[in-house]
């Protein structure tokens, strides 16, 4: 089974990634939690890239295909091994991430990004994809209350975290069967049940 967590910055994904795998740890799952950009050691250095020299270094061409780059080794060495050995996948951001930064945020296109990406992943799409959508403004307060207000996309407009919010609740709506939309402003606990009852039903 393969979970992918979605959303802007601050929207509390790592958070429900954390206390989902706990949640099924307990429940006696294997579970392999791994995040992107990174998941791999090259993956890892692809990621420590874009951060590191950010926007004024990098065109949003060459930061599409380094994402799509470390996704194509995340999905080849660690989330189709993981598949494979029946072990449950929750990655912390997927392709809707590239869709919604690069194809909306960037402007590059989301139908050129998702198709980069698609080709990057030979087609493999999560099982599940909960998506935390969070108000800019929201999540803007909630970024700089945490370590993340070192992000390079906190000087970034509300505009652009705006179209990045549009984009991915675009890709939930043309695939609701495969998408879990909750408010990422409700209790942490809150969220958290009702990922793990949506979850629940699809286990075998
Ligand atoms: O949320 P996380 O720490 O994984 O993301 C790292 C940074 O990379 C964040 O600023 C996020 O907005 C950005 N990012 C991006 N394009 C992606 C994925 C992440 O700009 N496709």
């Amino acid at each position: 089974l393969f979970i992918a967590f979605e959303g802007g910055d601050g929207a509390g994904k790592s958070t429900q990634a954390s206390l989902l795998t706990e949640a099924l740890e307990q429940a006696g799952r294997r579970v392999v939690r791994t995040r992107e950009p990174g998941g791999t050691p090259v993956g890892e250095k692809l990621r420590g890239l874009v951060l590191e020299h950010g926007h004024g270094e990098i065109d949003p061409r060459t930061e599409a295909l380094i994402f799509a780059a470390s996704r194509a080794a995340h999905v080849q060495q660690v989330i189709l091994p993981a598949l494979e050995r029946g072990d449950v996948v929750v990655c912390d951001r997927y392709i809707d991430s590239s869709v919604a930064y690069q194809g909306a945020g960037r402007a590059l296109g989301t139908d050129t990004v998702r198709g980069l990406n698609e080709w990057a992943t030979e087609g493999l799409v999560p099982d599940l994809t909960v998506l935390l959508d969070v108000d800019p403004g929201a999540g803007r307060s909630r970024r700089t209350a945490s370590a993340a207000a070192e992000d390079r996309l906190e000087s970034e407009p509300d505009e652009f975290h705006g179209s990045i919010r549009e984009a991915f609740l675009t890709l939930a709506g043309e695939s609701p069967e495969r998408y879990l939309v909750l408010d990422a402003g409700l209790p942490v606990p809150v969220l958290a049940g009702q990922i793990l009852a949506r979850i629940g039903g699809l286990l075998p």
